[in-house]
Formats: structure tokens, sequence, C-alpha cells
């Protein structure tokens, strides 16, 4: 009984091992920092009120919701699509631009979603890992591009897991590399804590799209609300593919409070915040002798290589901390991926590892 369905499953889906997502790796902590989420929600007074209608079908893509976006992204509403969180724009661009034949192109070290929604689709996933420095291999790239059916290229900025920004002239090359050929997409899930997004030259590239979040900076993620930005034909593209409701109407009514004036400007606040403990965090981190090297990062998390990563990862979980282990990836040997977390958070992890020799 258990395997008699298993047979009919698609090859693609009987072969691809799931995501490992932060709350799927188990763990008894009382220190979650494996998640990049933020410490608390900024917003903390969202509150559902009586006249939200359950018994209508949503709005397939709420006005007002997506006008707030509009407004915080500088953009025009035709340019925005609302999503279940950046991950189903994610699924959505590559079911929308890639036939099974082809493929995505994405860059390790980066964020894993991108191959497992290619995989799932029945897409094959073309690999440029970054230089040692984390930058583009621009040339390895523009030969993927001639000698594989690339749809699309996935670049994250600032990137999941280094922390690092793709520099303008790298993105600019690159869309030069893909304009008429391949689809881009920019995933900007930590925008809020750099300092310059790609939002305003979506007029200059037809075929660039940009991934967004309320699960990190704006600490929603429990809502599942993101959002792609896009030139409006693109949009009307995606449009077609996304399911016909897509956002809850408690989800867009929530998220319009935190996209008020006052829900955005919380939101900056509790950023500048973290960026202060990141600041104070690395510090305390370089210090340690069982620390390597702690990365810069433009994010609300740190990536640390260490001495002997995996003793450090096993002696904080026992401890209850939870951080992300990234030594199994190339170029990533020895290191861990640690959220900034509360000043209190951070002190239980740095009081952890002072244990550690
Ligand atoms: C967290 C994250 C996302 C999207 O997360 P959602 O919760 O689905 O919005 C997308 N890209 C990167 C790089 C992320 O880290």
């Amino acid at each position: 009984m258990p395997n008699s369905i298993h047979h009919l499953a698609r090859t693609a889906i009987k072969e691809l091992s799931a995501y490992q997502s932060a709350r799927k790796i188990g763990g008894i902590g009382t220190v979650w920092l494996n998640a990049n989420e933020a410490p608390s929600t900024p917003c903390d007074n969202l509150s559902l009120t009586s006249d939200v209608a359950l018994n209508r079908y949503p709005e397939p893509q709420p006005a007002k919701l997506i006008a707030c976006y509009a407004d915080y992204a500088g953009l025009d509403p035709t340019q925005i699509l609302a999503t279940r969180g950046g991950d189903e724009g994610i699924e959505l661009i590559i079911r929308t631009f890639c036939e099974t034949d082809d493929s995505i192109l994405i860059c390790p070290p980066t964020y894993g979603m991108y191959a497992i929604s290619a995989k799932t689709a029945g897409v094959n996933v073309v690999q440029i890992m970054q230089t040692p420095s984390f930058g583009l291999d621009l040339e390895g790239i523009a030969k993927a591009l001639d000698d594989q059916a690339v749809k699309v290229v996935f670049v994250c900025s600032p990137n999941n897991p280094t922390g690092n920004i793709l520099p303008d002239d790298e993105l600019a090359r690159l869309l030069t590399l893909c304009a008429g050929r391949a689809i881009v997409v920019l995933d900007e899930a930590y925008i809020e804590y750099a300092k310059t997004s790609y939002a305003d030259r979506l007029v200059d590239y037809p075929h660039l799209f940009i991934i967004r979040t309320l699960s990190k900076a704006f600490g929603l993620a429990g809502l599942r609300c993101g959002f792609v930005l896009a030139h409006p034909h693109a949009i009307a593209l995606l449009a077609k593919v996304i399911a016909p409701y897509p956002i809850p109407t408690p989800v867009s009514a929530l998220a319009e409070q935190a996209l008020s004036p006052s829900g955005i400007a919380k939101m900056q606040q509790a950023v500048a915040q973290t960026l202060v403990q990141k600041e104070r965090l690395a510090c305390m981190l370089k210090d340690l002798p069982v620390v390597q090297q702690v990365f810069d990062s433009q994010t609300n998390y740190l990536l640390v290589r260490f001495q002997d990563s995996p003793k450090v990862f096993e002696a904080l979980w026992q401890a209850g901390i939870i951080l992300r282990h990234q030594h199994h990836n190339d170029r990533l040997e020895n290191c861990i991926r640690i959220t900034v977390g509360s000043a209190s958070e951070n002190d239980a992890l740095i009081q952890q590892l002072r244990h550690i020799s």
C-alpha cells in the first residue's frame, strides 16, 4: 500500500530531494537564527476588522494592496503582481517562460529555491559558479547562453547566503548579454537592508523581473506575501499563470496595514536596529578564536567561516541555538549562515560560542 502510487509520480519528482527549509530541519531550539526572519514584527498592531468578507472570493490582485506596494516601490500598479511569498514569484516565472526542454541558469552559492522550482517543473538547471570573490562569471554565463537553451537567469542581490550585493555594472552587463534571449530575475528579498534597488531601472529592461517579499525586513514571514516587479506586459503574462485567487483576504488586509506610511516607518526603524546589531555581532564574532572570517554583508545575516563548522553547528544545535549550515555548498566549506537576532539572542549565541575551543 505505501508504495502503490509511487511509480505513477513524474520521474523528476521521484528523483527530487525536497527543499530543506529552515523549519523542516527540526531541532528543539530556543534561539532561531536560521531562516533570516526578523526577531519580531516591526508593525506590531496589525488587526483584522469585522468587514473582511470571508464568504466572498478575494480580488484576484487586491487593488489596494497593489497600490500600496506600487507607492512603496516607486512604480506603477501595472508593474506589480502580488504572490504567495517571493517563492511563488520564482515558480511562476519558470512556469511562464520555460518549456520542459529549456533551462534556467543559477550562480551558486545562491538561494536553493530556484533549482527546486525548476526541477518540479521538469526544467533543467545550468550552474555557473560565482568567482571566488562571489562575483558573476559573465564569460561562463555568456557561453552557457550560447550552448544551452537557457530561458531564465537567476541572480540574487544581496545574495543569500553570501550577503554581498551585485555591483551595478555586473548586472548591467548581464542584462545586455541576455537581452532578447533570456529573462533576468533579480531577487531582492533583502533589499531593505541594502541601499540600492534596481526597481527604477525596470523601464530600461523589459526582460528584467524583480522578486520582493514581506517575509524579511517587514517581519511577516508567516503572512506569505510577496511581489514580482516587471514591465506591464511581463506582469500580464504572469497573471495568466498564477492561481485565480492567490492572496487570501486576511493576508491582503494585514499586508496593506504593514505597507501604510506608519508601517513602513516602523519597518525602517527595525531595519536600522538590525543593522546596528549586525555590526555588534560581527565585531564579537571576529574576536572569537573559533572564527576564521566574517564576510561583509548588506543583509540581516552574516556568513561566517569557522575553523571547524560541523563542530560549531552541532554544539550550538545541542544548546538550542539553531543556525543554517553551509558546509555542504561548494565555496562555503566550514561556513555557517547566522541570522542577526535581537540583542539578547545574539548575546546567547556569543556566550555559547565562547565555550567552544
Ligand atoms: C526568503 C527569501 C525569498 C522568499 O521568501 P518568501 O517567504 O517566499 O517570500 C526569496 N529569495 C530569497 C533569496 C530569500 O532568502
